[in-house]
């Protein structure tokens, strides 16, 4: 091909760089609501088509735009908030590039109605497919109006990547959701196909614009977060431990007021968590963090959803540090008063975390002005996780299965109550009661199980015959890594051969889990293979395999047990060596003292 280069006429490039702002309708409203924002709104309506498919329009109070100058605004690179390229390190505004309304008036049809206070009459512009369409003068409210139609009709092909309508409204309540988190002064108003959907009126605190955003739930699992270190602060809620989420999509982050999604800050709060939640599972949190406008770029991603830290490892360090501060505010002995107890162990997880990160963050000192041994100590109720094995690594947690003093003995001897929500069993003991997890439970009961058998020497594990193998062909990967592993699940009765290309047979598992889908427990065994660290040793890997042997050969949560099997778990946990907490650390029991209840309802 005779290839020449030439430059794009207009029409054509202002097409392809309006690719890079507009990707859907949601990247169409994010724009225009800040541009509202950014004209000083305290008051925004949003109109949406078939879920911003058919049209978006965006009405606020703001200041307005000149009548003369409002044809300006659809030229590229006009903008109102910069006049010098420095400027861009000192905006506090969300725009300054002057490229969102070409972009948008490229690819549809955009008419703006816009009127400044000072002005007797505003203006109404249309623009269709980059062009101005018309200009007039026209009697309106102050504040400005954009509607945007005929969203891609200058280019079809993009229409084709648009999903549903429900799928693209949900995209766009997610702009509406964030803006609405960061702005708890501006009230927000939205009509879906001529219903309103959402009014959120003005708010004095952001905890009361969060309730009214995401739900009363979600607020009342969060604690206030607040830190403050050279320049920057930190402020806003984190959920406590117990109130996990199964993505990291609940972690909202605000970087002066911009909504940012970032690699660095989701790293920073799993740090302050780690231990504190079950693998595999986010907290949720809104964070504002604030910081002089020169110590961050937004000029990094067209439609700044990215930006570039100055100091990245400051802001780590301070969002780590202001996390597990908060955290360690609730122990045990202050949130029972509130008739919650934390799971045990948590107090000092939280210590643990406190001192790792104090080390490791090279400070040596928490910059709140208060030194480890100012926290309280929590009081544990029995059968807390000692001190050291907090420092272990989670491969090794599996490993806590000493005597633990205190532990409740004789779990058989205890007056059965009943089973609360399927899930845990009720008993009560001579002095108090006590819950236990029944999947936890099992858990650790087949867990102990597995590794007597294992640990049985010359012996091989009981293991039972598959009446018809199964059959699974695999990835060359995966296959791989079954043919490698052969060694270690047969050891743990799991006998598997190579059959075909590929393809394996599974012809025996261990009797203990006979009850469980031999095909599932395959793939889930493979699973934990594919995904396992080279770097583990044998030992190692045979513990997380138990480990995840056990969980799916457990009762489930939210399965009703007869009063026999609740008394057979009880014998099973009483014959096991070490019952207080799951492989995966989790608690199996938890207990309430009868001074502890006593306290709870001051009577004491
Ligand atoms: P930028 O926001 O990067 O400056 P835009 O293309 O989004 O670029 O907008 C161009 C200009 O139009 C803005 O700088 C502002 O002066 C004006 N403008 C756009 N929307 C509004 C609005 N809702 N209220 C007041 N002025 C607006
Ligand atoms: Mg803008």
């Amino acid at each position: 091909m005779a290839a020449k280069i030439v430059v794009l006429p207009e029409s054509l490039s202002s097409k392809i760089a309006a690719g890079e702002v507009v990707e859907r309708p949601a990247s169409i409203l994010k724009e225009l609501l800040e541009n509202a924002l950014d004209a000083g709104a305290t008051d925004i309506t949003v109109e949406l088509e078939k879920g911003g498919r058919g049209s978006v329009k965006v009405i606020d109070n703001g200041e307005g735009i000149e009548s003369a100058e409002a044809p300006l605004a659809f030229e590229r690179f006009a903008t109102s908030k910069i006049y010098q390229f420095d400027d861009i390190y000192k905006v506090r505004s969300y725009g300054f590039r002057g490229e969102a309304l070409p972009s948008i008036g490229a690819i549809s049809r955009v008419e703006m109605v816009t009127r400044k206070a000072s002005s007797l009459s505003g203006a109404r512009v249309i623009v269709e497919a980059g062009e101005l369409k018309s200009i007039a003068d026209t009697g309106c409210p102050v504040g400005t109006s954009v509607l945007v139609n005929h969203i891609f009709d200058p280019v079809p092909v993009r229409k084709k990547f648009l999903k549903t309508e429900a799928t693209e409204q949900g995209y766009c309540m997610d702009v509406i959701t964030r803006t609405a988190l960061s702005h708890s002064e501006v009230r927000i108003r939205v009509v879906a196909h001529g219903r309103e959907i959402l009014n959120i009126p003005a708010t004095e605190d952001i905890s009361e614009r969060i309730s009214l955003v995401l739900g009363t739930d979600f607020i009342d699992h969060m604690l206030p977060v607040k830190g403050v270190k050279g320049g920057m602060t930190v402020h806003g809620f984190a959920s406590k431990p117990d109130f996990t989420r199964s993505s990291a999509k609940q972690l909202y982050y605000f970087v002066n007021k911009r909504f940012i999604r970032d690699y660095l800050l989701n790293h920073a709060v799993m740090t302050a968590y780690r231990r504190l939640i079950e693998a595999k599972k986010y907290p949720a949190a809104v964070l504002f963090i604030d910081l002089p406008p020169g110590d961050v770029d937004v000029n990094v991603h067209p439609a700044k959803m990215e930006v570039r830290f100055r100091n990245p490892r400051e802001i780590y360090d301070i969002i780590v540090e202001t996390l597990v501060h908060a955290l360690a505010d609730i122990t045990p002995a202050s949130s029972g008063e509130k008739g919650r107890t934390m799971p045990e162990g948590y107090g000092e997880r939280v210590q643990e975390a406190l001192k790792r990160y104090t080390v490791s963050s090279g400070s040596g000192k928490l910059f709140f002005n208060k030194t480890l041994t100012d926290y309280p100590k929590p009081r544990l109720a029995f059968g807390q996780i000692r001190e050291n094995e907090a420092s272990r690594g989670p491969a090794k947690e599996i490993r806590a299965e000493q005597e633990i003093p205190g532990r409740v003995q004789n779990f058989a001897d205890l007056e059965y109550i009943g089973q609360f929500t399927g899930t845990y069993l009720l008993f009560s003991s001579s002095d108090g009661l006590i819950l236990i997890d029944q999947h936890a439970a099992h858990e650790r009961i087949l867990f102990d199980r597995l590794k007597m058998e294992a640990a049985r020497p010359g012996e091989k594990m009981m293991s039972q015959r598959l009446l018809i193998p199964e059959v699974a062909s695999l990835s060359p990967g995966e296959f791989a890594v079954i043919v490698e592993s052969m060694k270690v699940l047969e050891a743990m009765g799991i006998e598997v051969a190579p059959f075909g290309e590929n393809t394996v047979i599974v012809k025996s598992v261990p009797a203990i889990l006979s009850h469980v889908e031999p095909k599932k427990l395959f793939l889930e065994i493979l699973e934990e293979l594919s995904n396992a660290e080279r770097t583990l040793g044998l030992e190692e890997r045979q513990e997380k395999l138990f480990a995840l042997l056990a969980c799916k050969g457990a009762v489930k949560a939210n399965q009703k047990l007869s009063e026999a099997e609740v008394m057979r778990l009880c014998r099973d946990l009483d014959a096991t060596r070490f019952s207080s907490t799951c492989p995966h650390g989790r608690p199996v029991y938890i207990s309430f003292s009868l001074r502890d209840i006593e306290r709870m309802f001051k009577r004491i």
